[in-house]
């Protein structure tokens, strides 16, 4: 896969978006019409190497019920593909069909509001610095972008009730046993009851992946997830894969995706779950995926989707892409028809933070 330092260019984004737009729409069109072709991006199978802590590309040829309708309310794929089949031959039924796709297609994509969310982890160290950091957040324009900030659980009470823009406190974790002798542990209920509506759970430095004894797995997640949606609650839930699994290339990758999210198809439910993709690898290092790879695989997440949950639920879902996003790499991934938001970790402890919600924003407007 490639990934690069943050904020270079690359032709994707280079094209005008005029440009770019048709293929967005027709990539969201063959996937409404359940078609099994694969998008452009999806095509290709990509390596990724990494030497002395680099990467470097190479390429094969190849809610908060938050603004987005419930899953009923969506386009139904399977209505645009048999109006368009319905009485045209030939060629015609062919295009009316692409033509009905695409309509079906970008009206459910327009459906799939941003989401930003800033993972402070175990920042800041004195609570003297909250209040900066909040207003960082409550500088970023809500209007067009669902934005959740994940507080150290030490300061999530303080930061409960101060965000004027709507952000949404998100811890980072959660039991799935409730209130009770359970010592170190956080309770959905007791975020309820002081208004928190959503909880992020999966983080790649929760399943162990840096170094740091493993306190998930994907059991516990799946557990946990259906404990979250029964007690009414949303759920950002992570998934990604380690460096030794991008290395194998994007089969790999979508293989070990598919394992993450085998036992919570049955639960995603749009309107309460956002999945958060991020490759472990790029988390916390300066590097990210470059955009194509992030379309790639998030792609191949939906794809995933669509046959193990529904299309329906594919195309309503939200991913949004996580591993050192930043303002300068925000636009150029938000240009992606499949990457609907970022969680962000070292730069939502900045000012930028805001720019990253602005960019989306612009992007999928
Ligand atoms: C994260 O912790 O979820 C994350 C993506 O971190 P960073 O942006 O610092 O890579």
């Amino acid at each position: 896969m490639p990934a690069r330092a943050t904020g270079s260019g690359s032709e994707i984004a280079r094209t005008p978006p005029q440009l770019r737009a048709p293929r967005r729409v027709l990539s969201a069109a063959w996937r409404s019409l359940g078609l099994r072709f694969a998008a452009a991006g999806f095509q290709g199978t990509s390596a990724f190497e990494i030497t002395s802590g680099h990467a470097s590309l190479r390429r094969s040829p190849s809610t908060r019920t938050s603004g987005l309708a419930a899953k009923e309310a969506l386009p139904q794929p399977e209505q645009g593909a048999s109006f368009a089949g319905a009485s045209a031959p030939g060629g015609l039924q062919i295009a009316g069909a692409l033509a009905a796709a695409a309509v079906v297609g970008a009206t459910a994509r327009r459906a799939r509001k941003p989401v930003v969310g800033g993972n402070w982890k175990c920042n800041p160290e004195s609570m003297s610095k909250l209040d900066g950091l909040i207003a960082n957040i409550n500088a970023c324009d809500t209007s067009k972008c669902d934005v959740y900030v994940c507080p150290s659980p030490l300061h999530v009470a303080y930061c409960a009730d101060k965000f004027s823009n709507g952000a949404d406190v998100t811890p980072q974790n959660c039991n799935f046993k409730g209130c009770g002798a359970f010592t170190g542990e956080m309770a959905v209920e007791q975020m309820k009851d002081m208004g928190i509506t959503q909880v992020l759970i999966g983080h790649s430095e929760r399943r162990g992946e840096f170094g740091i004894f493993p306190m998930d797995d994907n059991n516990t997640l799946a557990t946990k997830l259906k404990y979250i949606l029964d007690a009414g609650m949303s759920c950002v839930f992570c998934i990604g894969e380690p460096k030794e699994i991008r290395e194998k290339g994007l089969d790999a990758v979508l293989a070990e995706m598919d394992v993450q999210m085998t036992q919570i198809y049955s639960l995603l439910d749009p309107a309460k779950v956002v999945i958060a993709y991020e490759p472990v690898w790029a988390i916390g290092t300066g590097l990210t995926a470059t955009p194509e790879d992030a379309q790639a695989t998030h792609a191949g997440i939906r794809k995933l989707i669509a046959e193990k949950a529904s299309p329906a639920v594919a195309e309503a879902i939200r991913i949004q892409y996580g591993g050192s996003a930043n303002a300068a790499n925000a636009p150029e991934l938000s240009a992606q028809p499949d990457v609907d938001g970022f969680l962000v970790g070292g730069a939502s402890l900045k000012p930028e933070f805001a720019e990253i919600v602005a960019a989306i924003s612009k992007a999928k407007a």
